[in-house]
């Protein structure tokens, strides 16, 4: 058995996914910009693409921009945002401290150019508050930029009290929901949201493809200069085939949202419950308001790495805080915002679900995941530390 538990990172593709995008390969591969019937038929194909997603979020399909990815998206919004400010004197955003990368290094950038940046504080319940987001608003601000749920810890922000805190301020307010696309009810309109992030990656569409909303009249800036696709927005012939699958993607997650996230949750549950019996281990993220796929635990005296590289030698891929990747020695910086302290943060594990788990492979990650932090703790000099008394637990 081979338990595949990292769905936070990307899932795999849908049936009905890959069926949507096959005919734009090699029979309706017209350029949407074509006159002709073949370039027309595609076109007709974007334009269907963008009104499915623009209902599943509750908005009009002319606020929908095909993109990238969550990146872009991202990008783009927190960009165009602060623009906008600029030309008002506006240059002061908020933000938290458990964002994503995609987020963070745009802000970092924007930071260099002379913004402000407040970032939220996450220790407290391991989330942030409408209540934070108000107290942090001045007459300067330009954006509040929160995630609608994070992808590491799976902590679930109160978006729409966020959105009409900052409508009532008249603060534009994105927020990225690449986690929550497909996963958790969305309506932006009702949520107050003016610009939101999805990826098709993370709801078993293709890689590489995204979409921003962008509420009508909020003025977006190009990043991706050249032809006038997406309303000037957004240059590049369009990726058809990708948009075609994730539109689809999110459809059939949007459609059967109701049946499957209590299950994924049922599990997500029961792996909580049994891998909560190891000693000195911790949870992370809202332990209440909480992504149905998560699970995240930190480990005493032990590398995450050693842990990921055993465990799918055992049969389970994770994951362990998503900065720990190639070559990079920090700790998650999401796991130090909550405040884990370095050699905690070190020892953490990511498993997320998705509905093509099963209750068996919840049972073998639950009979293997002790087994290896056993085994690991065994080999450990900081464990044998703990264990003497050289060193205090900190779990
Ligand atoms: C995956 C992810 C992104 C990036 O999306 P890409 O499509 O891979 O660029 C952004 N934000 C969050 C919260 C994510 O989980």
């Amino acid at each position: 058995m081979h338990v595949y538990a990292d769905n936070a990172a990307t899932t795999k593709m849908s049936q009905v996914a890959i069926n949507a995008m096959l005919p734009y390969f090699d029979k309706v591969y017209g350029n949407p910009s074509s006159l002709h019937s073949i370039g027309q038929e595609a076109k007709e194909a974007l334009d269907a693409a963008r009104e499915t997603v623009a209902k599943c979020l509750g908005c009009e399909p002319r606020e929908i921009y095909f993109t990238s990815g969550g990146s872009e998206a991202d990008n783009q919004a927190i960009i165009s945002a602060a623009r906008v400010g600029a030309r008002k004197g506006k240059k002061h955003i908020i933000s938290t401290a458990f964002e994503h990368h995609a987020v963070l290094h745009t802000l970092n950038k924007l930071e260099k150019e002379g913004y402000e940046v407040t970032y939220l504080d996450v220790k407290e319940g391991h989330n942030v508050t409408a209540r934070q987001v108000r107290d942090a608003i001045r007459e300067d601000t330009c954006l509040v930029t929160t995630m609608y749920a994070n992808n590491e810890i799976g902590s679930i922000l109160p978006i729409a009290e966020i959105g009409a805190v900052c409508k009532e301020a008249g603060v534009p307010f994105h927020t990225d929901a690449v986690q929550a696309a497909g996963h958790l009810h969305i309506n932006v309109k009702e949520q107050n949201i003016d610009m939101l992030s999805l990826s098709g990656h993370k709801f078993h569409g293709p890689k590489g493809v995204g979409a921003l909303y962008c509420r009508r009249g909020f003025p977006l800036t190009n990043v991706i200069e050249g032809g006038a696709q997406e309303r000037g927005k957004r240059a590049g012939t369009e990726n058809i085939a990708g948009i075609c699958g994730m539109a689809a993607a999110l459809e059939d997650a949007c459609q059967h949202m109701d049946e499957n996230m209590p299950k994924v949750a049922a599990m997500r549950d029961k792996l909580i419950e049994g891998l909560s019996k190891i000693p000195h281990c911790a949870l992370n993220g809202d332990p209440v308001n909480r992504l149905p796929g998560n699970v995240s635990f930190c480990f005493e005296g032990i590398e995450g790495e050693s842990l990921l590289l055993l465990l799918d030698f055992k049969g389970v891929s994770g994951s362990s805080g998503s900065a720990c990747t190639s070559g990079s020695l920090d700790p998650s910086h999401v796991l130090l915002a909550i405040g884990r302290v370095h050699d905690v943060a070190h020892g953490s594990l990511r498993l997320s679900l998705s509905e093509y788990n099963t209750m068996e492979e919840v049972d073998h990650m639950l009979k293997v995941v002790p087994e290896v932090v056993e085994h690991l703790r065994k080999m450990s000099p900081v464990w044998r530390d703990l264990q003497t008394g050289k060193r205090e637990y900190i779990l």
